[in-house]
This record gives C-alpha cells, structure tokens and sequence, in this order.
C-alpha cells in the first residue's frame, strides 16, 4: 500500500477530544479507578478543595502498582491535601496584591500576568493558584479581558504578555487567535509567553490549528511544566516537535516535589530529555510556594541546593535550570543556588570552583 492510500489519522481535534472525554472530568470518575475504598472517599474529599480532571494521556502514564507512583502524585488527589499547615498562604506569591484589574497582575514593569482562564486540562494537586481556581474558576469571555487589555494599552512601558491561568491551550482555537490578536493589536508589546501544563498532560491538543492561532506579529514563548523524565514520551516529543516547527521558543518550568522529582537522578534525566529529546531549555526550578494542603511535598531550602549544587557537576550550562523562589508578599522570582563567592578584598575576589577549591580572581580592568 503506498503511502497515498492509507487510512486518514484521525482528525487532530477528535484525538485530543477522545483523550479529554476517555480521562477523569469530575469527582464521580474517581470511582473508576484502582483505589481502595479508604483511598477513594479521601481523594473525594480532597477534590472538593481543588477540582480534579486528568486527561487519559496522563492517567495512562500511571502505574497503579506504585502508591508512590509520581504521575499519580500530581494528579490524583490525596488525604494529604486536606492537612492545612501554619503558615501557608491562599496567595502564595502575592498575584491579588499586585493585581489592579480583574485577570491580570503587574508586579514588573515591562511585563504583566493575564489570566483568559481560570480553568484547566489538568488539575494538578501541587498547584499555586488552586485557591483562584476554586474561588474564581471562570472561563474566558471577551468581555471579561476588556479591562485587563484597555490596561495593558494604557501602559507603554509592558513588553512581555503572559499568558496563565488557568492553562491558557486549555482553550479553543478561536477563543487563543482572538486573544493573541487583541494583544498584538497593542503596538507596544513585543512578546506573547505562555505557561502551560498542556504538552505535558494533553499534548494531542498541540494541533496545527492550535499553533495557527497563536501565530502572528508577536515572538511567542511557550513555558512548558514538565516535572519528570516519565512525562516525556512519543506524544509530548510531537507536541514540541510541532511547536518548535512553529518558531516557538520552548522553555521549562518544574517545580521540586518531595516524593516525585527530589532527587538528583531524576533531575538529571529530566534535564536532559527536555533538551536531548524535546529541545526544550530547562529554564527554572521552582522551590515549593507556601500553597495550602501542599507541606508533605515540600522540600527544604538546604535539600535543594544540594540537588541543585549536584547537578551543576553533572550538566552543562544548557541542560541546567535555575533554582529560584517566587516570594511572598510578591517578592518576585530570586536564585536560591549558593554563593560561590566567599569574598573579596582589594579587588581580589575569593571565589569556590566546582571541585570545591577556593580560587582568587584578581580584578584587571582598564
Ligand atoms: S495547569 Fe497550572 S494553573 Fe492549572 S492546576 Fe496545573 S499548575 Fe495550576
């Protein structure tokens, strides 16, 4: 049979649709899961705090065999989840504060958050912003983006537009070529980002026709949110494939989850695929934010610069993320690596190498 007379694939919007329908979309399909009855009535429980959806691509990956299984870790709501710890935040990195009209949030000059959705393909149970999600929870409506645009033209000095949520690829096609165009039609803002967990959880919806609609004036950056080696197969190799073919620029965002990638094995991998495999930079590694439900994934900030210490040994500049903390109070983004710098005298400064020797670098400048 030649190539021309094969069977059509099927349709891309029936594939990433079948995959939406065939997951978990409410609570109640929780039942049809290989829980226990104990575990079952628990994650019910939990799941009326944050919502639960898990599209099938993503649930395949799980092996019930594992209760430790990491796949099932971020998607499958626990007991855990329900334990709220002193000092945990419902805003853990201050988006209400800075937020001066409905769906956006400008804590940087020359950049704004702009939330089209609070929803999502994926609920995953590490979220930051499940408490918007559950207090707000709507979808996008062009009336409702009317305040947060007229914002954005009335403020010449916003460059970068970034597209979260909610996961904005969460949305029609139309719904995305309607948003990107509103924003391109803004002469001062030069790039549109957006942050997804989309390639990860449901990447047949990384369609051709999803890739037309964000195509236009704007460079477009998509932040990818993979968090394990286990989350990188066939099916989200394509989606960046798809993507990368687009002109988009690919980065990574993970965020270190005690039980699922705090380890520098997994790190490593992780780091690796994402470039190797996907072509997609590991740009940071989030520590944990104080979200509520959340203290039983969390590492400590010494564990991290450790991990984080190990695998600048073992990967090269491109294959490294940056480990930073989104502070509260909306502190903004910072590095939390330690300082290789021990200190300086007279333009001398002391400075410990990756073999852990101190070295001196004299400063000689004309
Ligand atoms: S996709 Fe993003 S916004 Fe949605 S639940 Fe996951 S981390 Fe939260």
């Amino acid at each position: 049979m030649t190539a021309d007379l094969k069977q059509p694939a099927t349709p891309p919007d029936a594939a990433w649709q079948d995959d939406v329908r065939a997951g978990v979309r409410h609570v109640r399909d929780l039942a049809s899961l290989p829980l226990s009855p104990a575990e079952r009535a628990a994650a019910q429980a939990a799941a009326a705090g944050h919502k639960v959806r898990v599209p099938k691509a993503y649930l395949d990956l799980i092996d019930w065999e594992d209760p430790n299984d990491p796949i099932r870790a971020q998607a499958i709501p626990s007991p855990e989840e329900l334990v709220a710890t002193e000092g945990e935040l419902d805003d853990p990195i201050g988006d209400h504060e800075f937020s001066p009209v409905p769906r956006l949030t400008h804590r940087h000059a020359d950049r704004v958050l702009l939330f089209p959705t609070y929803q999502c393909a994926v609920y995953c149970r590490f979220c930051f912003r499940k408490e918007s999600l559950t207090a707000i929870g709507r979808g996008y409506t062009r009336e409702a983006l009317e305040p947060a645009l007229a914002y954005i033209a009335g403020h010449g000095e916003i460059r970068e537009v970034i597209l979260t949520g909610g996961d904005p690829l969460s949305l029609p096609d139309k719904a995305l070529a309607e948003i990107r165009a509103r924003t391109e039609a803004i002469p001062h803002v030069r790039l549109l980002r957006i942050h997804t967990r989309v390639p990860v959880a449901l990447p047949s919806r990384i369609t051709p026709g999803l890739v037309a609609a964000l195509q236009g004036r704007l460079m477009v950056t998509v932040v990818t949110h993979f968090n394990h080696p286990r989350e990188i197969t066939d099916e989200t190799e394509a989606a960046c494939r798809t993507m990368r073919q687009a002109g988009f620029v690919l980065l990574n965002q993970s965020v270190l989850l005690k039980g699922v990638n705090d380890n520098v094995e997994v790190l490593e991998e992780l780091c690796r695929e994402l470039v190797y495999r996907l072509g997609v930079k590991p740009y940071y590694l989030h520590h944990g934010d104080l979200a509520r439900g959340m203290a039983h994934r969390r590492t400590t900030i010494a564990k991290g610069q450790a991990l984080v210490a190990e695998l600048r040994q073992r990967l090269s500049g491109i294959c490294n993320p940056t480990y930073v903390i989104d502070l509260p109070d909306g502190g903004g983004k910072v590095p939390l690596a330690a300082s290789h710098i021990e200190g300086c005298e007279g333009g001398t400064w002391r400075i410990r190498g990756q073999d852990g020797k101190v070295r001196e670098y004299r400063e000689v400048v004309g």
